[in-house]
């Protein structure tokens, strides 16, 4: 069978403040190490994978900003697209049996989510689509639910845990930390999490089949809301089905659900 790992970095064991996850701040060496955390994790989730299924393709998507993995550090069975210039559906097809995603993080403004966030912190506020807020894990899942690909574990927080149970139904989930707060939590060792996240990855293969692909019905409407007017501004100059609901927030509509969102997602 072949499976997506969809990887971030804010929902890695040990990671917990904005220092540890690259970008504008960072802190190189405690980045650096981060990275390396979380390559792990995923080479766990690859072991994970090889028992069950010996035969796996398997490719991983780096899917932090400035980058999570480590290549050195990578398993060799998984082929790894790293950070470049890749848009939704970040080459995710039809022939994919299984998305994973590991070390993820809940929506902008979960009460006690570890680092949560919605896609960029720089200039995105917030998202909706059908009425429902959403995130990265939600709106990634019905990414991968367009091209009839389940969803089949989700690792991070428990607040990234609990985001991932409410949109995908019988997701298996593992958490890797517990939140105090935005920026502090109880965190597993890192080969504590690993173990586990092996375990699930396991649990979660025997589970291909139960979870289904998550989908919503046209009409899709996806709202978002940003930090700036200039990005709202931004938004409908740019694309005239964008339209404007006030200064800080923009409205989309259409009936093919990749159309709708690509450019957000
Ligand atoms: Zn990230």
């Amino acid at each position: 069978m072949k499976y997506f790992i969809l990887t971030d970095l804010e929902g890695t064991a040990g990671v917990y403040r904005w220092s540890q996850i690259g970008g504008e701040g960072a802190n190189l060496e405690e980045y650096k190490l981060a990275k390396i955390w979380m390559t792990k994790e995923v080479n766990a989730c690859v072991e994970g994978i090889i028992e069950k299924d010996k035969d796996a393709e398997i490719v991983v998507w780096d899917g932090h900003g400035p980058g999570g993995i480590e290549i050195e550090y990578l398993h060799p069975e998984a082929k790894l697209i790293p950070r470049g210039d890749i848009r939704c559906p970040y080459t995710l097809d039809e022939g994919y049996d299984a998305v994973i995603m590991i070390a993820q993080h809940s929506m902008a403004g979960t009460p006690k989510g570890n680092l949560c966030h919605t896609y960029s912190s720089r200039y995105i506020y917030r998202y909706w689509l059908n009425g429902r807020e959403i995130g990265e894990i939600g709106l990634r899942a019905y990414v991968a639910g367009y091209f009839n690909i389940p969803v089949i574990l989700v690792t991070g927080d428990d607040a990234a845990c609990k985001e991932a149970e409410s949109f995908i139904p019988h997701v298996e989930t593992v958490c890797v930390k517990r939140a105090i707060h935005h920026q502090l939590v109880f965190t597993l060792h890192p080969e504590k999490a690993r173990k586990l996240i092996k375990e699930g990855t396991k649990k979660a293969i025997e589970k291909i089949g139960e979870i289904k692909p998550i989908k919503i019905n046209p009409p899709y409407i996806f709202k978002a809301q940003f930090l700036s007017s200039t990005t709202t501004y931004h938004f409908t100059y740019s694309y005239p089905n964008i339209k404007k609901i006030d200064e800080y927030t923009i409205e989309i509509k259409g009936d093919d659900l990749l159309e709708t969102v690509k450019i957000f997602a």
